[in-house]
């Protein structure tokens, strides 16, 4: 737990993505990148790809934080099995158990945002 000047708490959190190549992937790449951007989690990148290839650093980076987020498309769940296999307690949020289908959904900004506010909710429900 981090406190700034304004004397609120804000959680040191990382989220990742599944990145994958299907539509659902894509949208968890984007909502991940938005979600680090409006300041929901750490602006610092760090790459779930370093986890999965067992890199120290990027393991490391990711223990560190008090609350990582990993975001999947779909129930194949990609990368919360990088996260355990790399033992990291995540947070895991599947976008089509958000209802979002498969192969089906348009890439739009809506939906991205959409979906951030979802996880932003159930997140400050925690
Ligand atoms: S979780 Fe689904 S969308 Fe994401 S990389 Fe795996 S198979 Fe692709």
């Amino acid at each position: 737990m981090t406190i700034c000047n304004c004397g609120e708490k804000s959680i040191l959190r990382n989220v990742y993505a599944c990145s994958g190549c299907a539509d659902v992937g894509e949208i968890a790449d984007q909502v991940s990148r938005q979600l680090r951007k409006e300041g929901f989690a750490q602006s610092s990148m760090s790459c779930i790809a370093g986890i999965a290839a067992h890199m120290k650093p990027f393991i490391d980076a990711a223990k560190k934080v008090e609350e990582v987020i990993v975001i999947d498309g779909c129930q194949v769940i990609c990368g919360k099995k990088v996260m355990e296999h790399a033992e990291i307690n995540a947070v895991s949020y599947i976008l089509t158990d958000m209802g979002l289908k498969k192969g089906k959904t348009e890439v739009t900004s809506e939906v991205i945002n959409d979906i951030c506010n979802k996880i932003k909710e159930k997140q400050n429900r925690l």
